[in-house]
């Protein structure tokens, strides 16, 4: 298997300054999936799910070419529930509710014709969960990719300092990254993070665009003005889920192609925001891809005339 995404699917209810939304399509994995989908041809999910996840969902994936043999459906449980509001900066929320229902005693089990992977992508869910995921399958994947967040880190900070030993690129935002480090200075947190055994770190800034750090290295990708945010529930992951995707259908994860990779995702992430939910992922096309991507290198594009 070329990629292997394992996140949660959910779902979420959202509060914008914009509007509020009832429960909704969501879930790390969810965004990731769809979003690397566009790139990598071959693609599978590790996931859960309760009786209550709709059915027409999963065929949207699975016509997505992602392929849902390790995604279980536990017969009589619920589907893992989040629900967030936004500040008005549209940059900072706060979580209402996790429910983790099926997530809460999640056995991640990869069935043995998946059990080879290239490229894993490890969305947000219980650095437990995580680390179980690398040590089933049969070999290292090449490249192995993580996303967290605070809620794993105020419970479970030592299994995710292990989890931490066992990845190459950690994809967390700038909080996040304060609070794993206790470094304000972004600089200093990236290499106290990378101390800890991932050799590449995406701080991901929202409407400030992200950061790549590799040994002396620093790569910085803008976020497309947008005229319109509705929802940014998922930037992140689709952010994820485009870099992995891109990394993994060109089979190359050099410092300049993860650059590359690094604005694939933001492209797709700007997708992400204009919609609520993932309607917006569900039916893209290459087409829109291409120019989207062409905007951020217009954006960044400009001649030194003369120099000083
Ligand atoms: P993002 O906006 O990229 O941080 O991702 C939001 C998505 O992550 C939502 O769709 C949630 O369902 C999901 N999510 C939020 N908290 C958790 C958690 N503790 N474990 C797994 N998934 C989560």
């Amino acid at each position: 298997m070329r990629l292997m995404t394992v996140g949660s699917v959910a779902f979420d209810a959202i509060e914008t300054p914009f509007g509020k939304t009832d429960k909704i399509i969501g879930g790390a994995g969810t965004y990731i999936a769809f979003s690397s989908s566009y790139f990598a041809e071959e693609q599978a999910i590790i996931s859960v799910v309760g009786e209550d996840f709709p059915q027409e969902m999963l065929d949207k994936l699975a016509n997505r070419g992602v392929n849902l043999d390790g995604l279980q459906i536990k017969k009589g449980e619920k589907s893992f529930f989040w629900s967030g509001r936004y500040h008005n900066d549209m940059n900072s929320r706060d979580t209402l509710v996790t429910e983790l229902n099926v997530l809460e005693n999640f056995d991640p089990v990869i069935p043995s014709h998946l059990n080879e992977v290239d490229y894993l992508m490890l969305g947000n869910l219980s650095p437990q969960v995580q680390r179980q995921v690398i040590e089933r399958l049969n070999k290292r994947p090449k490249l192995v990719a993580m996303d967290t967040m605070n809620f794993w880190m105020d419970i479970a900070m030592d299994d995710l300092k292990e989890t931490l030993k066992l990845v190459d690129v950690l994809i967390i935002n700038d909080e996040e990254a304060r609070q794993l480090s206790g470094e304000y200075s972004l600089v200093k947190a990236a290499d106290k993070i990378r101390s800890m055994g991932p050799k590449y770190l995406i701080i991901k800034k929202g409407e400030h665009g992200a950061l790549l750090f590799h040994e002396k290295n620093v790569f910085f990708a803008p976020a497309l003005p947008l005229e319109e945010v509705f929802d940014p529930t998922g930037a992140g992951d689709t952010f994820a889920g485009g870099f992995m995707g891109y990394i993994a259908s060109t089979d190359d994860f050099s410092f300049d192609n993860m650059k590359r990779a690094i604005i694939t995702g933001s492209a797709m992430a700007s997708f992400c925001v204009e919609e609520f939910g993932t309607g917006k992922l569900e039916n893209l096309t290459k087409r829109e891809i291409e120019d989207r991507i062409q905007e951020f290198v217009q954006l960044t594009n400009f001649e030194m005339v003369q120099s000083i």
